[in-house]
């Protein structure tokens, strides 16, 4: 589904991504690690084009990320993306966050893009805070909402970017049942998070970079248990 072939990403002398390969297959989950700085992401970024690439190629369902107008703001909507920080728009409520881009990229009449919000908060755990602003939710609740939002465009596959990190420890958890549901569900995650008990239980796949390379891929049972590189072995040491 996505396909990084030789990617390479520059920011002035710093090489960010260096020929990276990696194939993500329909339904696929994959997690990235890596210390601080490795690229992860980065990676992410270039991948519903909010980098561009110096090098290589990205494409999805076989076809080349566009460069601009509304094949971009489509992309954007096939590719659902979760940051650490929660990004939902502040002077929305929860329901309108959810349903304006159903309206405006996938033109859905407005009752039905408001029906599919709700279901989705619903699933999501917080269809009680609809008419809330952003600001009046808790920071677990919120980035369940940007999941929301996310899947709202029926994303082809879903980015996080250490969607936890940010969130206080009580409110981790919820957040992971939600993305653990999602992979259950079937669908394409790239994962970027320190989570080891998420990589472990979700996850079909580790990816592990270092210094802008893919360093090690393997299943987590052979990545936590077995770790190949050195790399890999000294990053466990430090946060296992
Ligand atoms: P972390 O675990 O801290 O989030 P990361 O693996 O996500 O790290 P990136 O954010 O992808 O790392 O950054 C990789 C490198 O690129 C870092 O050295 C960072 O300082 C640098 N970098 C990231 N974004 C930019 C930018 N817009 N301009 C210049 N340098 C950047
Ligand atoms: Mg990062």
């Amino acid at each position: 589904l996505v396909v990084l072939k030789s990617v390479n990403k520059h920011f002035g002398a710093l090489h960010v991504l260096q020929d990276i390969d990696l194939t993500i297959a329909r339904g696929e989950v994959v997690v990235v690690i890596g210390p601080s700085g490795s690229g992860k992401s980065t990676l992410c970024r270039t991948i519903n084009r909010l980098e561009t690439i110096d090098s290589g190629s990205i494409t999805i369902d076989g076809k080349p990320l566009p460069d601009e107008g509304k094949a971009l703001a489509k992309l954007r909507a096939d590719v659902g993306m979760v940051f650490q920080s929660f990004n939902l728009f502040a002077h929305k409520t929860v329901l309108e966050n959810v349903t304006l881009g159903q309206v405006k990229v996938r033109k859905k009449d407005k009752k039905e893009a408001e029906e599919r919000a709700r279901a989705l908060l619903d699933r999501v755990g917080v269809a009680a805070q609809a008419d809330k602003y952003p600001a009046q939710l808790s920071g677990g609740q919120q980035q369940r909402v940007a999941i929301a939002r996310a899947l709202a465009m029926e994303p082809k596959v879903m980015l996080f970017d250490e969607p936890t990190s940010a969130l206080d420890p009580e409110m981790i958890n919820e957040v992971l049942e939600v993305m653990q549901q999602l992979a259950r569900d079937g669908m394409t995650m790239i994962v970027v998070t320190h989570e080891m008990g998420f990589a472990r239980s979700a996850a079909n796949r580790v990816v592990f970079m270092a210094d802008g390379r893919i360093v090690e891929q393997a299943t987590p049972d052979q990545f936590f248990s077995n770790p190949r590189s050195d790399r890999a072995k000294d990053f466990l040491s430090k946060i296992l």
